[in-house]
Order: C-alpha cells, then sequence, then structure tokens
C-alpha cells in the first residue's frame, strides 16, 4: 500500500488536521511484474534459437562447409531454430493485438456443417503423419456466433496439441455439441496428461510442463494463452479435464448469442 499525505489548513493558516490517501498498490506492482516475466521469457525464448543459429554459422564458415554431411546437418538445425524465432514472433504479434483488443471480430452466424470440413481435412493429414486415429462427432445443424477464422484458429490449437501430447498409436477425438444455452467444444486425446497443479497455469504465456518436449514439437508456449483469448472475446469459457498417463479433454462453451 502507497500512503500519500497533506496537511488541511483554514483561512488564517492553522493547521486542522491532515489527510492521508491510501493507495493498493498491489495490482499496479502485479501488472509490473508479469510485464518483466513477459520481457525475460521472450528475450530467453529468443536467445537459444539465435545462439545456436550463430554457433552454427560460425562453425560452417570455418571450414564444417567443405563437408558435405556436416553441411547439410547444420542447415537443417538453422532452417528448424529459424522456423521457430519466426512461429514465436507470429504468436506474439497475435498475441498483443488480442490484447490491445485491436482484434476486430467479425460476428457471424456460423454453420458448423460448412464450417468443419476444413478442420477435418487438415486433421486427416496430422492423423496420416504420426498414426493417431482421429475421429470427429458433430451434431448435424448447429450454428455457432462469433469469428469463424478465430475460432478455427481456437480449434486447430487445442487439435494440434492433442497430437503433439499423444503418443503414436493414441486417439484424438472432437466432438461439438449442442447445450441449452452454449455450444460446446470438446478435444479430447488418451496422451500424456496434466499434472493437477498445472492445470491452471497451462493457460498463461509461456507456462509449459515440459520445456523441452514443447519446444521439440515446434511449441511456442502461447497456443493456449491464444485460445483462451479468443475464447473469452467471444463472451465464452474454457475449461480442461486431465489426468497424467491418461489423457486430456478441453471444452469450449460458447454462448449461442452475445
Ligand atoms: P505449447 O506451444 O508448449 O504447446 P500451449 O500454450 O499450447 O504451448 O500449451 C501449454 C502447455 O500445456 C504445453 O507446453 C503442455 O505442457 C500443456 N498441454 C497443452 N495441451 C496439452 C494436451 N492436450 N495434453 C497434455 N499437455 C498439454
Amino acid at each position: 500500500i502507497e500512503v500519500v499525505g497533506a496537511p488541511v489548513i483554514n483561512d488564517v493558516r492553522e493547521l486542522k488536521g491532515t489527510v492521508l490517501v491510501f493507495h493498493d498498490i498491489t495490482d499496479l506492482k502485479r501488472v509490473e511484474q508479469m510485464r518483466k516475466d513477459f520481457v525475460a521469457n521472450v528475450s530467453h525464448e529468443l536467445k537459444t534459437p539465435i545462439t545456436s543459429i550463430r554457433g552454427f554459422t560460425e562453425t560452417l564458415l570455418d571450414g564444417a562447409m567443405d563437408e558435405e554431411k556436416l553441411r547439410k546437418q547444420f542447415l537443417d538445425i538453422i532452417l528448424k531454430e529459424s522456423t521457430r524465432i519466426q512461429a514465436l514472433v507470429q504468436d506474439l504479434l497475435e498475441l498483443s493485438r488480442l490484447e490491445k483488443e485491436e482484434m476486430q471480430l467479425s460476428q457471424k452466424i456460423i454453420k458448423v456443417d460448412d464450417w468443419i470440413p476444413n478442420i477435418l481435412t487438415l486433421m486427416e493429414q496430422q492423423a496420416n503423419k504420426k498414426s493417431i486415429a482421429f475421429h470427429a462427432d458433430i451434431e448435424k445443424g448447429l450454428s455457432i456466433y462469433g469469428d469463424p477464422d478465430r475460432l478455427q484458429q481456437v480449434v486447430l490449437n487445442l487439435l494440434y496439441n492433442a497430437f503433439n501430447y499423444t503418443a503414436e498409436g493414441g486417439e484424438v477425438s472432437l466432438h461439438i455439441q449442442n447445450q441449452q444455452n452454449n455450444i460446446a467444444l470438446l478435444v479430447q486425446d488418451n496422451g500424456i496428461g496434466i499434472p493437477a497443479e498445472a492445470k491452471q497455469r497451462i493457460f498463461e504465456r509461456f507456462y509449459r510442463v515440459d520445456r523441452a518436449r514443447s519446444r521439440n514439437t515446434g511449441g511456442t508456449g502461447l497456443g493456449l494463452a491464444i485460445v483462451k483469448h479468443i475464447v473469452e472475446a467471444h463472451h465464452g469459457t474454457i475449461e480442461v479435464e486431465s489426468q497424467l498417463n491418461k489423457g486430456s479433454t478441453f471444452i469450449v462453451k460458447l454462448p449461442k448469442k452475445w
């Protein structure tokens, strides 16, 4: 708490008392701390791939370039690391747009039957790549209200995570159901699951249960933060049910009208 004091003086310059103003600055402090953490996180996330790109480039210039095998191997790493930086910058820009509420949400009645095939095609490709069974169970004739592209991004982010955090031979599914006031979107997997103490934190920027694993799958640690923003901009909610080593279900509820 911050306290500011000022004397109270009457017309004949007599001291009559003191006014004290108490400011609760805990919120301000917390916001400031979050901002610092964010900058530190971004710097760290950028530093690692940049160091690696620089190191491998130097080694190439120092002579490794003459060896065909090393050349290929190092250039592959440089490409992978620069792709990581690109993904990170893209997600950061996206997040900052969402936070500035610059995001112009289009508000449309989205016919799920027309909206879903594109998502399903992408997921079938994904399923073939990793030999994970994918299945969708979508009620017919439903409509969602909001921005079709942003909502597609929500579903795709959740589905890509489900594939990333599930081993070969596993299963991923998408359900869309009609509820009284909401349309519910459920993304389910039988993958590695999320420890109970991490469940609330996974929606924070850069929080990952296992940093190394997320990096290997190309994750930026920002996907769920973006998802949560978009869902909330649609006046919806997102929650997760999960059991370690059994799997996870992400449940998005979108109000039919807002
Ligand atoms: P990332 O790019 O690391 O995947 P996200 O914001 O999408 O970032 O997710 C944050 C963290 O939540 C992940 O690093 C992972 O630990 C955890 N997570 C997200 N989805 C799942 C899932 N389906 N199963 C298990 N863990 C998950």
